[in-house]
Protein backbone atom coordinates (compact mmCIF):
# COMPACT_ATOMS: atom_id res chain seq x y z
CA UNK A 1 0.00 0.00 0.00
CA UNK A 2 1.49 3.25 -0.97
CA UNK A 3 1.36 6.00 1.46
CA UNK A 4 -1.40 8.25 0.02
CA UNK A 5 -3.33 5.32 -0.08
CA UNK A 6 -3.48 4.80 3.51
CA UNK A 7 -3.67 7.64 4.37
CA UNK A 8 -6.81 7.38 2.78
CA UNK A 9 -7.74 4.65 4.50
CA UNK A 10 -6.84 6.16 7.90
CA UNK A 11 -8.65 9.72 7.66
CA UNK A 12 -11.09 9.30 4.64
CA UNK A 13 -13.88 7.90 6.95
CA UNK A 14 -13.56 10.77 9.88
CA UNK A 15 -13.04 13.33 7.66
CA UNK A 16 -15.94 12.49 5.68
CA UNK A 17 -17.29 11.45 8.98
CA UNK A 18 -17.29 15.18 10.52
CA UNK A 19 -17.93 16.97 7.12
CA UNK A 20 -21.05 15.46 7.83
CA UNK A 21 -21.38 16.50 11.35
CA UNK A 22 -20.67 20.16 10.12
CA UNK A 23 -23.17 19.92 8.14
CA UNK A 24 -25.69 18.97 10.63
CA UNK A 25 -24.69 21.20 13.39
CA UNK A 26 -24.90 23.92 10.49
CA UNK A 27 -28.55 22.77 9.59
CA UNK A 28 -29.59 22.58 13.23
CA UNK A 29 -28.19 26.33 13.80
CA UNK A 30 -30.25 27.41 10.68
CA UNK A 31 -33.36 25.66 12.48
CA UNK A 32 -32.68 27.20 15.82
CA UNK A 33 -32.68 30.80 14.00
CA UNK A 34 -35.65 30.46 12.47
CA UNK A 35 -37.52 28.88 15.19
CA UNK A 36 -35.70 32.21 17.59
CA UNK A 37 -37.17 34.41 14.36
CA UNK A 38 -40.56 32.65 14.79
CA UNK A 39 -40.81 33.44 18.16
CA UNK A 40 -39.44 36.64 18.27
CA UNK A 41 -42.49 37.45 15.49
CA UNK A 42 -45.08 35.83 17.35
CA UNK A 43 -43.98 37.63 20.56
CA UNK A 44 -44.25 40.87 18.59
CA UNK A 45 -47.62 40.27 17.24
CA UNK A 46 -49.01 38.97 20.26
CA UNK A 47 -48.36 42.68 22.24
CA UNK A 48 -49.55 44.22 19.24
CA UNK A 49 -53.16 42.52 19.15
CA UNK A 50 -53.38 42.45 22.78
CA UNK A 51 -52.31 45.57 24.16
CA UNK A 52 -51.70 47.87 20.27
CA UNK A 53 -48.31 48.03 21.08
CA UNK A 54 -45.90 49.64 21.65
CA UNK A 55 -44.65 48.69 17.93
CA UNK A 56 -40.62 49.07 18.80
CA UNK A 57 -38.94 47.55 19.50
CA UNK A 58 -40.10 44.70 16.64
CA UNK A 59 -38.55 42.46 14.32
CA UNK A 60 -37.33 43.05 10.78
CA UNK A 61 -38.78 41.76 8.02
CA UNK A 62 -36.11 39.40 6.75
CA UNK A 63 -36.91 37.86 10.76
CA UNK A 64 -40.52 37.91 10.11
CA UNK A 65 -39.98 36.41 7.09
CA UNK A 66 -37.83 33.52 8.12
CA UNK A 67 -40.28 33.03 10.58
CA UNK A 68 -42.93 32.28 9.01
CA UNK A 69 -44.90 35.29 9.02
CA UNK A 70 -45.40 36.57 5.91
CA UNK A 71 -48.19 39.47 6.27
CA UNK A 72 -48.41 42.20 8.28
CA UNK A 73 -52.15 42.98 8.95
CA UNK A 74 -53.29 46.79 9.05
CA UNK A 75 -55.87 49.15 9.80
CA UNK A 76 -57.01 52.60 8.93
CA UNK A 77 -57.28 54.50 11.82
CA UNK A 78 -60.17 56.79 9.83
CA UNK A 79 -62.01 54.27 8.30
CA UNK A 80 -60.88 51.29 10.18
CA UNK A 81 -60.72 49.03 7.03
CA UNK A 82 -57.59 46.46 7.44
CA UNK A 83 -55.29 45.29 4.75
CA UNK A 84 -52.79 42.28 4.92
CA UNK A 85 -49.60 43.63 3.21
CA UNK A 86 -47.14 40.89 1.91
CA UNK A 87 -43.75 41.64 3.56
CA UNK A 88 -41.61 40.02 0.96
CA UNK A 89 -43.00 42.42 -1.73
CA UNK A 90 -41.89 45.67 0.65
CA UNK A 91 -39.24 46.84 -1.54
CA UNK A 92 -36.94 48.26 1.76
CA UNK A 93 -33.65 46.91 3.43
CA UNK A 94 -34.60 43.54 5.15
CA UNK A 95 -33.09 44.38 7.59
CA UNK A 96 -35.88 46.69 8.69
CA UNK A 97 -37.54 46.93 11.73
CA UNK A 98 -41.31 46.20 10.58
CA UNK A 99 -42.27 49.23 13.03
CA UNK A 100 -40.78 51.69 10.45
CA UNK A 101 -43.07 50.56 7.90
CA UNK A 102 -45.85 52.12 9.99
CA UNK A 103 -45.13 55.76 8.88
CA UNK A 104 -44.92 54.39 4.92
CA UNK A 105 -48.76 52.38 5.17
CA UNK A 106 -51.63 54.06 4.06
CA UNK A 107 -55.18 54.12 2.85
CA UNK A 108 -56.24 54.27 -0.48
CA UNK A 109 -59.54 55.50 0.00
CA UNK A 110 -58.50 57.84 3.12
CA UNK A 111 -55.31 59.08 1.15
CA UNK A 112 -55.35 63.45 0.09
CA UNK A 113 -52.58 63.80 -1.62
CA UNK A 114 -49.19 62.96 -0.01
CA UNK A 115 -51.29 63.34 3.56
CA UNK A 116 -52.95 60.30 4.93
CA UNK A 117 -54.41 59.44 8.72
CA UNK A 118 -52.52 57.28 10.21
CA UNK A 119 -52.49 53.31 9.87
CA UNK A 120 -52.42 50.98 12.91
CA UNK A 121 -50.12 47.71 12.68
CA UNK A 122 -52.41 45.05 14.42
CA UNK A 123 -50.46 41.85 13.78
CA UNK A 124 -48.68 39.16 11.75
CA UNK A 125 -49.93 36.61 10.00
CA UNK A 126 -48.86 33.20 7.89
CA UNK A 127 -51.60 33.58 5.28
CA UNK A 128 -52.85 36.23 3.53
CA UNK A 129 -56.24 37.09 5.92
CA UNK A 130 -57.76 40.14 3.87
CA UNK A 131 -57.26 41.45 0.37
CA UNK A 132 -55.04 44.33 0.12
CA UNK A 133 -56.19 46.50 -2.81
CA UNK A 134 -57.52 49.60 -1.27
CA UNK A 135 -54.24 49.79 0.08
CA UNK A 136 -51.11 52.15 -1.00
CA UNK A 137 -48.25 49.94 -1.03
CA UNK A 138 -45.32 51.53 0.89
CA UNK A 139 -43.30 52.10 -2.12
CA UNK A 140 -45.58 53.39 -4.45
CA UNK A 141 -45.58 57.55 -3.96
CA UNK A 142 -41.79 57.76 -2.47
ZN1 LIG B 1 -59.09 54.60 5.50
Amino acid sequence: MNSTKSREVIWGGRVSAARVNAEAARKRATEAIREADRAEAHAWSLRMEGFGGPAQPSPTIAQCLNGGYGWLEVKCHRCETKASIPLDAIRRPRSTPIWKLEASLKCRSCRKGRHAPPVHMIRLTEEREITPYVWVHPDEDR
